[in-house]
């Protein structure tokens, strides 16, 4: 009998340096190619945040880890049993997507930190990316050391004892290291066994109203597609809390970006967007209902014009009526790294000056804000753009920094 197979359960963010092969361990962990902008394929390299569902089953009977599989047959013939779905989110590991790395840390439950073992370790991102799941509190990690298949054994152990310095004092302590090759399926198996073991699917609360955080939104409509036969917009994100059902009426927000006065002018406005939900899906999976954990893709009644090319990435979504804040002006408890952990240089990073721009990561959104005022541990920023957001969420800080967003530190909105 095939899998009954059901929504994923848990998110788990797959994170390192460019190169060191995170698209390709996706692909051993779900068959699914996450890159599919022309962009990205023409740069093979990621730049928006990708997902993919996979599935952890075993094979009752065998000796570990040979007995994990992601296949529904097992090597002697029998059956998998299925044991949990997973969604994998694909951060771009360049420095110029720091951004966007940091809100799909967001919504990570637990992470695997890629990093290649023909290369010398650390690289400027595997440290970046380490800091931001340090500093974000995402505490379930697997680390895997990939590429094992272009090293001898002398350097797979001299890296070994670099990433165990690496961790050192950090959440990923006593993260295991399995030592895998994406691009040849080697050791997938253990590395789903580690993943079984560390990263748990959290408890989740369906009592409390719903909050979703769109991370991407699509028009899936071909071009030509008559009008009788348009699809409505479709939101995908991930819910933080309850649950939605076909049928329900949403409201998202900060929501839709206007221009006020006129096509040539440059202010804008945000105007809160209401609309209800007709098809809910995880991949390819069509459900009733959608509930936390796994990414999935709420189609609504919206012109597609709305939710095309990402525009409503960073909105909140939520019931009509669950008043969450909208809001530009943010009172920040923050604390800054004392030199900076993503570039080659050593840069010490000076305190933050009044009229500074920085850049925030505010759940699923990343804001350009000024510090208005700041003392030695509270801050005053305004956004350039307002977020839905709500007081004691916990946000990642970062400077330009020979010219680039470089992650700088973190904080906590006081209000
Ligand atoms: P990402 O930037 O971390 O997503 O890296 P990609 O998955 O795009 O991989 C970068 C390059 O490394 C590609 O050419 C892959 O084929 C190659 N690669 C990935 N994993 C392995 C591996 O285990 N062994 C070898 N030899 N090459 C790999
Ligand atoms: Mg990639």
């Amino acid at each position: 009998m095939p899998w009954d197979i059901k929504p994923p359960e848990v998110n788990i963010g797959v994170v390192g340096h460019v190169d060191h092969g995170k698209t390709t361990l996706v692909q051993a962990l779900t068959g699914v190619w996450t890159a599919k902008h022309s962009m990205e394929l023409e740069r093979g390299m990621t730049i928006k945040l990708g997902y993919a569902d996979g599935n952890i089953a075993y094979c009752d009977g065998m000796p570990t880890p040979d007995a994990y599989t992601t296949k529904e047959q097992c090597p002697d013939g029998s059956e998998s049993r299925l044991i949990r779905r997973v969604s994998y989110v694909d951060a771009p590991g360049h420095e110029s997507y720091m951004t966007t790395m940091l809100s799909g840390a967001m919504i990570m439950d637990g992470a695997i930190l890629v990093i290649a073992a023909n290369e010398p370790c650390p690289q400027p991102q595997t440290v970046e990316h380490l800091m931001a799941l340090n500093i974000l509190g995402i505490r379930n990690i697997v680390i895997v050391q990939n590429k094992i298949d272009v090293v001898d054994k002398k350097r797979a152990l001299e890296n070994y004892n670099e990433i165990l310095k690496l961790v050192k004092g950090t959440v990923a302590e006593n993260a295991p290291v399995i030592p895998v090759s994406a691009l040849h399926n080697v050791n997938i198996d253990a590395l789903l066994q580690a993943i079984e073991e560390t990263i748990p699917t959290p408890e989740r609360d369906y009592s409390k109203p719903p909050l979703m955080y769109v991370v991407r939104s699509f028009d899936v409509n071909k071009p030509g597609t008559p009008y009788d036969k348009i699809e409505g917009g479709v939101i995908g994100g991930t819910l933080l809390q309850g649950k939605f059902r076909v049928g329900d009426e949403v409201t998202i927000l900060p929501g839709m970006r206007v221009q006020v006065g006129g096509a040539k002018s440059q202010t804008f406005k945000y105007e809160p967007v209401t609309t209800s939900i007709e098809e809910i899906r995880y991949g390819n999976l069509v459900v009733e209902e959608a509930k936390p954990g796994g990414l999935v893709a709420l189609q609504t009644k919206l012109d597609p014009s709305l939710t095309k090319g990402d525009q409503l990435v960073g909105s909140v979504v939520t019931r009509p009526g669950n008043e969450i804040p909208v809001v530009k002006t943010l009172e920040v408890r923050y604390q800054l790294f004392e030199r900076i952990v993503g570039a080659r240089e050593l840069v010490k990073l000076p305190p933050l000056q009044a009229n500074e721009k920085i850049a925030v990561a505010i759940g699923a959104a990343s804001r350009v804000a000024v510090v208005k005022s700041v003392r030695k541990d509270v801050m005053t920023i305004e956004l350039t753009d307002p977020v839905a957001t709500w007081s004691g969420s916990r946000i990642a800080i970062s400077r330009r920094v020979l010219a680039r967003w470089r992650l700088a530190g973190w904080g906590i909105i006081e209000g």
